[in-house]
């Protein structure tokens, strides 16, 4: 039996997977992999997403938001869309926002005014947020201090930050999401941190199709390998695998509100 796996992170519309999304989902389940939340980057992928996980009842979970380095986050057309998609009810999270500061492919200003323009949109639907943030932590942590106490959850997706970044994502009640990175050899730094984090906030992704794990660095992620970042994790945490991936597995399918299929 293979541990029982989630994967919290992953772009599976990205045209990477257009020629075998569904041998991608079929491997991921062979690896013990229960279900996927499919994390959307504008209001098109969202219906991609939704779409998919329709193809896949109980496995896939999707998201609607627009990603800081999506052009679309400026677009007041695109807010209004993904109020209407968040409406529909088909949505586990908003997601992915927040603040990127490496790439800025967008201005900051319009980063933040989309990073809380979502927030209310989750707090107004009591569902929880997938955030990004790649050096821009001053900036979240100003953000998400205005809803201190306004009952926000959810993830920080693949966390980079350091001691103090971790400290204040732990306070602010979110969760921390660790993937692909933690398995790069330089990166002692990230594994470290993630002795850290309490185990009822650990989530598992892989961020697919970026980010692949040792020992598939460099090539297209995809939601199978998770297990790759859980056996690192157990072995940093000194747990069982087995322990860790449905610790891990548990707290995702409470945080996103679904059932863990074929648990
Ligand atoms: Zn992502």
């Amino acid at each position: 039996m293979p541990p029982l796996l989630v994967d919290t992170h992953c772009h599976l519309a990205w045209p990477d997977f257009d020629a075998d999304r569904d041998e991608v989902v079929r491997r991921a389940r062979d690896a013990g992999v229960v279900a996927a939340v499919l994390v959307a980057v504008d209001a098109a992928s969202a219906e991609e997403v939704a779409t998919l996980a329709a193809r896949h009842p109980d496995w896939g979970h999707p998201t609607a938001g627009i990603h800081p380095s999506e052009g679309a986050l400026a677009d007041p057309e695109q807010m209004a869309a993904l109020a209407d998609l968040l409406d529909s009810g088909r949505f586990c999270a908003v997601g992915e926002t927040g603040l990127d500061a490496f790439h800025e492919r967008t201005p900051l200003g319009d980063q933040r005014r989309a990073l809380e323009a979502q927030l209310a949109l989750a707090l107004e639907r009591d569902l929880p947020v997938v955030l990004h943030c790649r050096d821009a932590f001053a900036g979240l942590r100003e953000v998400l201090d205005v809803h201190r106490g306004a009952g926000l959850r959810g993830v920080l997706h693949c966390f980079t930050g350091d001691a103090s970044d971790l400290e204040f994502v732990l306070a602010a009640g979110l969760h921390v999401g660790l993937g692909g990175l933690v398995t790069f050899k330089p990166r002692a730094d990230l594994r470290e941190l993630a002795r850290r984090v309490p185990r009822e906030r650990l989530l598992l992704e892989t961020d697919a199709p970026w980010l692949a794990p040792v020992p598939h660095r460099g090539r297209r992620n995809e939601p199978a390998f998770v297990a790759h970042v859980a056996e690192v994790l157990a072995t940093v945490r000194g747990e069982e695998l087995e322990g860790l991936a449905e610790r891990c597995s548990r707290n995702a399918a409470a945080l996103f509100g679904f059932d863990l299929a074929g648990s």
